[in-house]
């Protein structure tokens, strides 16, 4: 049998990506690594409200609410926003489950499998697994940071990354995000708290490369403690990419570098691009157009125009902010507790657009 679509990763891109060509009636294999979706965990779920719009997310997922956010900068100082619309904090793991069995429930064929490389043939592609072989007309790369997918269809990923760690901490917590900044907090990224309630925080940091110095000096200063282990690790990675399609071949999500650059959140711009892909694909399918050009055209072209100035606004934003010294950045921020918070708390922290 030879399916329309196979997507290989089935956290959240990969799951909506399937979803959505499912219930556009195409017959779809998803494969995942992990019997358990969602797990291990790579990110702290901090969300806009646009997520839970998007895929219907139940209450039950929803951890927390935040609307204010309090900027530290190296010195201590710090400036606070609050934003009209509160930022989500969301059960990530639960958000990954719940959008592969909405996949499922859409009728997707479901599999538990490591996927090795792929090989075109005229009409199709062999999708070659550690537990079989399979084949379809189209394959999606929704396989993360380090996708295999994108490797072998030779789509050249960018170079930049941060790695993450992240613990869950009990202590006394006030109900706003905290970031800290600073080359001796973490360097070129920053430091994070963010408070599932009064007793219970994801505290963590992510840098360009090994973070657990910094990670081990943050817990130790922030919270007074030193010895937990995290339960979160990952890496992002951020930067247009030249080319997200090739003959048969499509990447959705952090495959494709669909990242925040100034803050490392993927989540959204994942679930606009399974949007885009699915469309893209359902075309392709219907017109027997499944080419680079095609892709490229209604793919590749469509999700750049809808969050690539976002993309590069938060890129140009992270080259002026992480260059800066720690004192150019103690005085940016005194500037910014005076007069900027007014501009900052209408912006749009998804597409950093007022
Ligand atoms: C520490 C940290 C904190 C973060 N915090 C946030 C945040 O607060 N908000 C936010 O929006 N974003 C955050 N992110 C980014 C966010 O986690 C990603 O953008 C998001 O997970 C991307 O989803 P995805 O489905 O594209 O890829 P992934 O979540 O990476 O999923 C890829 C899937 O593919 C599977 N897979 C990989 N290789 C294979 C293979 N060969 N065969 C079969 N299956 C395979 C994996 O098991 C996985 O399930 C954070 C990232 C990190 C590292």
């Amino acid at each position: 049998m030879i399916y329309d679509v196979a997507v290989i990763g089935g956290a959240l891109s990969g799951s909506r990506t399937a979803q959505l060509l499912a219930e556009k009636g195409k017959n779809v294999l998803l494969i995942e690594e992990h019997f358990d979706i969602g797990v291990p965990c790579k990110c702290t779920g901090l969300v806009s409200q646009r997520t839970p719009e998007m895929v219907k997310l139940p209450k039950k997922l929803i951890v927390n609410k935040l609307d204010k956010g309090r900027f530290f900068s190296p010195d201590g100082t710090f400036f606070e926003l609050k934003s009209k619309n509160p930022a989500f904090v969301i059960d990530r793991p639960g958000l990954d489950k719940f959008i592969h069995s909405n996949a499922v429930d859409a009728g997707v064929d479901a599999k538990t499998d490591h996927f090795k490389t792929f090989k075109r043939h005229n009409s199709y592609v062999d999708v070659i697994g550690s537990r079989g072989t399979y084949q379809a007309k189209v394959i999606v790369g929704s396989d993360g940071a380090n996708s295999l997918v994108a490797q072998d269809a030779n789509l050249k990923m960018p170079d930049n990354i941060y790695v993450g760690m992240q613990t869950t901490a009990r202590g006394d917590f006030e109900q706003y995000a905290e970031l800290w900044f600073g080359k001796e907090v973490a360097p070129k990224f920053f430091a994070w708290l963010v408070p599932e309630n009064d007793e219970v925080a994801r505290v963590g940091l992510a840098t360009p490369t090994s973070p657990k110095p910094y990670y081990e000096r943050f817990l130790r200063n922030r919270l007074k403690q030193h010895d937990l282990k995290p339960d979160v690790a990952g890496v992002i990675r951020f930067g247009i990419m030249k080319d997200t399609v090739a003959d048969n071949v499509l990447l959705v999500g952090d495959a494709a570098c669909q990242v925040k650059p100034f803050s490392g959140g993927g989540i959204t711009y994942g679930l606009i691009a399974a949007e885009i892909a699915s469309d893209a694909i359902v075309k392709g399918l219907n017109q027997g157009r499944l080419d680079y050009e095609f892709f490229k055209k209604h793919y590749d072209d469509m999700w750049k125009e809808k969050i690539g100035p976002g993309i590069n606004r938060g890129m140009l934003l992270r080259n002026i902010l992480f260059t800066l010294s720690d004192p150019q950045m103690n005085t940016l921020f005194k500037t910014t507790k005076l007069f900027g918070h007014k501009i900052l708390s209408t912006l749009d922290f998804d597409l950093l657009s007022g």
